[in-house]
């Protein structure tokens, strides 16, 4: 082993970078977290190809003199705490000192800041490579930090960096997140020459929640207000307006955004018990005595400590049950009492009832009658499968088998949601909303794929209002929606307009697949890009499909099984759903003690 020797500086500050700065967006949370405990009434963030080749953040905050400015980059060196006490107690989102000189030692970085009171502003600008050089500059009291070419110096985290578009929806995030509880600060995000986000103050969070989720949540919000002793769960969480994942839901602890599980946990188990599909909205703000909680437990600082997390649980959990049973008891919406109240918060999260819970394939026939699908089973007016009118009549025992004797005969349809089919082996049932999912889903693919998509024009354009956030992320998948056939424009401010669609799409439905796309593309499993892809047409094949409860004649049966098994894959569905049961004739006989 060599001898031990202490580490130099600027090994130590990439070490820190590590945890600090893993990615553009956290450099943004950073620079963010930075301006708004300066005090800046207006925050601006330009970003080129997701931030991996340039952030820059402009504040009107409070600047720094030259000798601050200075030691603002040196390592542990902070204004916002000075001894340890303070750390129990910390009312700033930063405090560690770290994330300047870690940024600094992974980018070109260049600072250029003024207080207002020093004789000049001054210009700081480190290069991994060149070293510093400090200039004198003239410029409004504030701060601009400018980053380019993050880890370029570090080819190995350069590599583990996502796509561009996967960055970039990244920070809309994080922008958007701290937006919330700063209704009275200007928040602007300009990605690649673009303003994709554009926040202007606002006069109440209530103000800033609508700015930020879209006007369709006007009229959905409902208030929390619930105070415990020295803890009070305040914000907002929707109705009605549910989404397919838990995307619109943000949690903050004296203002510092935090992912915690308590307050997730707390907030989704009184959401779930009420009748409602899907995932509400949620805006919590937790505000709790300072000593009683350690916000030390991490670099990123987005994990908390509660001293007492059992009251915390009560108190959302409590706060967001009576803000939505307050609009809802009256109308008999709410589920009966559920039991006792869990203690121990599970790491898995709970899902009391929910269809997408249960194993795939263990609910073939229960999933039907469960409350919570009936969204999802609605009989829609549809557009014939094949071109002709779907005409309700007896299954078909006795049409010729067109499939040949392997693949077996329809024999009927179950339910009107399975096909039943007497195959060599014996019965075989095919889900029918699955199986034309999968055939839609090959189709889809050969279009992108060929550039060559069938689509309806619309007599009167659809306006799709998506709220700013989902709007910039929408943006980044224009092309992937026009090569599957839809004509789609930012048409005003949040509004898109789609003057066409797919063919096999319904109108009705073009809102809840723009849900689902971003649902997709908020998913960070999801976010590389063939995959994303896959996921966009995924939705736009699902949302397409024939549901299930709607009757077929026994000649769309038979196309539908027929299509279905020269698909590339007749067993499951593009989200991994079984497609087709077989029950063997064997197992059958044993039942009836024949064998
Ligand atoms: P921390 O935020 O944990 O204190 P940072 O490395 O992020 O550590 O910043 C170091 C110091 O630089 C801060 O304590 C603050 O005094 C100063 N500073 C950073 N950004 C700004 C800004 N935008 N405006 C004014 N002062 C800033
Ligand atoms: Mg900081």
């Amino acid at each position: 082993m060599s001898p031990i020797h202490v580490l130099p500086d600027a090994l130590i500050n990439q070490i820190a970078a590590g945890e600090v700065v893993e990615r553009p967006s956290s450099v943004v949370k950073e620079l963010v977290e930075n301006s708004i405990d300066a005090g800046a009434r207006r925050i601006e963030i330009v970003l080129e190809q997701g931030g991996r080749k340039r952030i820059e953040i402009r504040d009107d905050g409070c600047g720094m003199s030259e000798s601050d400015a200075l030691l603002a980059i040196e390592r542990h060196a902070t204004s916002k705490i000075a001894h340890f006490d303070d750390l129990l107690a910390v009312s700033t989102l930063g405090f560690r000192g770290e994330a300047l000189p870690s940024i600094a030692s992974v980018s070109r970085f260049t600072m250029q800041t003024f207080d207002g009171l020093s004789e000049s502003g001054i210009e700081i600008s480190s290069d991994p490579a060149r070293g510093r050089s400090v200039r004198p500059i003239a410029r409004d009291r504030g701060t601009t930090i400018s980053v380019l070419e993050l880890f370029e110096n570090v080819p190995a985290r350069r590599k583990f960096l996502k796509s561009a578009d996967a960055e970039f929806r990244a920070i809309v995030s994080v922008v958007s997140s701290y937006a919330l509880p700063e209704p009275s600060r200007a928040f602007r995000l300009e990605h690649n020459g673009r303003v994709v986000l554009d926040l202007v103050p606002v006069a109440t969070r209530r103000h800033r929640v609508l700015q930020i989720l879209g006007n369709e949540a006007d009229g959905q919000l409902e208030e929390i207000d619930m105070t415990i002793e020295d803890c009070t769960a305040s914000g907002f969480v929707t109705r009605g307006l549910r989404y397919g994942s838990r995307r619109n839901q943000y949690f903050f602890v004296n203002g510092r955004l935090v992912k915690d599980r308590v307050l997730t946990h707390a907030a989704n188990r009184a959401a779930d018990a009420f009748d409602f599909d899907g995932h509400p909205a949620v805006f919590l703000f937790l505000d709790i005595a300072p000593e009683t909680i350690d916000v030390n437990v991490h670099p990123a600082k987005t994990e908390v400590r509660f001293r007492d997390s059992g009251k915390v649980h009560v108190v959302v959990e409590q706060g967001v049950r009576r803000a939505l049973g307050g609009a809802e008891e009256g109308r008999g919406l709410l589920r009966p009492a559920e039991g006792p109240a869990r203690a121990d918060f599970p790491d898995s999260e709970v899902r009391n009832g929910s269809s997408a819970a249960s194993p795939a394939g263990s609910s073939l026939f229960s999933s039907v009658s469960t409350n919570q699908g009936v969204r999802e089973y609605v009989v829609h007016e549809v557009t014939p499968l094949f071109q002709q009118r779907a005409v309700v009549q007896p299954p078909v025992a006795s049409s010729p088998d067109r499939l040949g004797s392997l693949r077996g005969r329809v024999i009927g349809q179950y339910r009107l949601s399975y096909i039943l089919l007497d195959t060599p082996d014996g019965l075989r049932l095919v889900d029918q909303h699955v199986a034309h999912e999968r055939i839609l889903y090959d189709r889809f693919a050969r279009m992108l794929e060929a550039r060559a998509p069938e689509t309806q024009r619309l007599l009167t354009p659809f306006l799709y209002d998506a709220g700013a956030a989902e709007c910039a992320i929408l943006e980044s998948h224009l092309d992937e929606l026009r090569g599957v056939g839809f004509e789609i424009e930012r048409f005003s401010g949040n509004t898109f307009a789609v003057s066409a669609i797919p063919l096999a799409m319904q109108r009705e439905r073009l809102e809840t697949f723009f849900g689902k796309v971003i649902d997709a593309s908020l998913d960070e499993k999801g976010s590389h890009t063939t995959r994303l892809r896959e996921r966009v047409i995924a939705s736009l094949a699902c949302q397409a499909a024939i549901k299930v409860h709607r009757p077929l004649s026994g000649e769309e049966m038979s196309r539908l099984v027929e299509e279905l098994l020269e698909s590339s894959n007749p067993y499951a569905c593009p989200h991994g759903r079984p497609i087709i049961v077989d029950i063997r004739h064997i197992d059958i006989e044993k039942h009836f003690h024949r064998k």
